[in-house]
């Protein structure tokens, strides 16, 4: 890698700035003068004449130089043979042709065969300009070839998935560690819709729209971070966060994407959330859960004037079982009991565990008569049920139910609940193993 640094402006001008030049022409006078006005431009010039084939092909594969000047009329050697060899050893240097004869097709046919720059002799001023120009060129062009290969050694080695697209959202780059998150091979997608690789079918379809920003990628996406569902070659779906910026590359935007599978961080976030809000020996909701879905559905109940009934639960003298079977059996029989209540209510019920052997049910959509019904029904089939747990056979169980509804018996959550409680005493009193409806002792 070259070394030496130039100047990207006139007003940065340091001292002077060692440049090294091959110098293809058959006039020694011709170095010498060159050699002259670079030290008056500011330049510390090594350059060194060739003026054959030979000579020129050494010279290239044996030292490193910054630029590489071709006289286009020499004796031995042509200014065009010597830019096809130059072009054979696949160099990246530039290259100014300097001619003492006038023409456009002698341009033309030169910048074909690989020259930078051509230079007439009379307009030899001309010459440091363009040797300044070529110079920055080729810096930039060294500098964004490091930047690319440091990119190239980063993305190989990153935990995350690096996808850079076009503009037409069409891959341009592909890591391994996209390879390993998406399941294709960087051969399989370059050049391929950035859409079909990452985005669910079913979502392409309804959502093209929602999508549309990974072509585009608009102002407004780029450095944020979106959570998404994608899709693996093997086909199934799993969240990944993804990071987006932009990128121009020969004039044209691209887009970057960064992406990481996160379906441990979501089965975590979920194992938390459901550690929150449920109660680990049924699964119901745990008592704070439970009220804030009743407050949401007595709160639409209300907006919309729709029935909606409370159950509060509380299992017949369970103490004794505890006293008479251990503590274990009665855990085991509060999980059956569990199964059996979900059984018996409807999918759009809320059952939450609103302590030790006490149970709340919200049943959206359903009067204080009908509630009354579903709760004898659940009365009769516990008590008609043989409860197995894995020391005891064929237990029984009953159950005490008070029923409360929206909005005889109260218009708030504490109110719905308590009132439901206050049943549930009343039915124990009446004997327990039954249902009642609030303020009401006969059902
Ligand atoms: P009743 O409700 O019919 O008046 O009698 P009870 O014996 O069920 O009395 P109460 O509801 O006041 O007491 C609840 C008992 O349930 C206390 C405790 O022994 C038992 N219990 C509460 N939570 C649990 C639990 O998580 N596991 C087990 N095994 N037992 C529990
Ligand atoms: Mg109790
Ligand atoms: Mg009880």
């Amino acid at each position: 890698m070259n070394s030496i640094t130039y100047p990207l402006s006139k007003d940065a001008a340091p001292p002077t700035r060692s440049l090294r030049i091959l110098l293809v022409d058959d006039s020694e006078d011709e170095r010498l003068l060159l050699e002259d006005e670079l030290h008056q431009e500011g330049y510390d010039p090594t350059i060194r004449r060739v003026e054959t084939a030979e000579t020129m092909q050494a010279a290239l594969s044996e030292e490193e130089w910054d630029l590489l000047i071709v006289d286009y009329v020499m004796p031995r050697f042509s200014g065009l043979a010597a830019l096809e060899l130059y072009r054979r050893l696949e160099l990246d240097l530039p290259v100014i042709v300097v001619s003492g004869q006038m023409g456009e097709e002698i341009a033309v046919e030169v910048m074909r065969a690989g020259a930078k720059d051509y230079i007439i002799k009379q307009n030899r001023s001309r010459l440091f300009p363009a040797i300044a120009r070529e110079l920055d060129e080729y810096q930039d062009r060294l500098a964004r070839r490091e930047a690319e290969q440091k990119l190239g050694i980063i993305a190989k080695s990153a935990h995350d998935a690096i996808v850079m697209w076009d503009s037409e959202g069409l891959i341009k780059f592909w890591n391994p560690a996209a390879t390993r998150i998406f399941g294709w091979d960087e051969e399989a997608v370059i050049g391929i819709d950035i859409e079909q690789i990452l985005i669910p079918v079913e979502d392409r379809k309804t959502a093209t729209k929602r999508f549309s920003f990974l072509a585009t990628a608009p102002g407004e996406m780029i450095g944020k971070t979106i959570e998404l569902s994608a899709l693996h070659k093997q086909g199934h779906q799993f969240p990944i966060e993804l990071s987006l910026s932009t990128f121009h590359s020969h004039g044209a935007l691209g887009t970057i994407g960064i992406a990481r599978d996160i379906s441990d961080r979501k089965r975590m976030e979920q194992a938390l959330e459901e550690l929150a809000t449920h109660d680990s020996l049924t699964g119901f909701y745990n008592r704070t859960e439970l009220e804030t879905q009743l407050r949401n559905e007595l709160n639409r109940a209300l907006r919309h004037q729709r029935p909606l009934s409370v159950f509060f639960l509380d299992l017949d003298h369970f103490k004794r079982i505890n006293d008479r079977f251990g503590h274990q059996t009665g855990d085991e029989l509060l999980q059956s009991f569990a199964d059996l209540l979900r059984r018996a209510v409807r999918n759009v019920d809320y059952i939450g565990r609103y302590g030790g052997e006490e149970f709340v049910v919200i049943l959206p959509e359903t009067p204080p008569r009908q509630a009354l019904e579903i709760a004898k029904r659940l009365v009769e089939s516990v008590m008609a049920y043989r409860f197995d747990t894995s020391g005891e056979k064929s237990m029984t169980l009953t159950v005490s139910i008070g029923i409360s509804a929206l909005p005889d018996h109260g218009v708030t959550v504490e109110g719905l609940i308590n009132a439901a409680d206050m049943a549930m005493y009343a039915a124990k009193r009446a004997g327990r193993n039954r249902a009642c409806l609030a303020e009401s002792a006969d059902y």
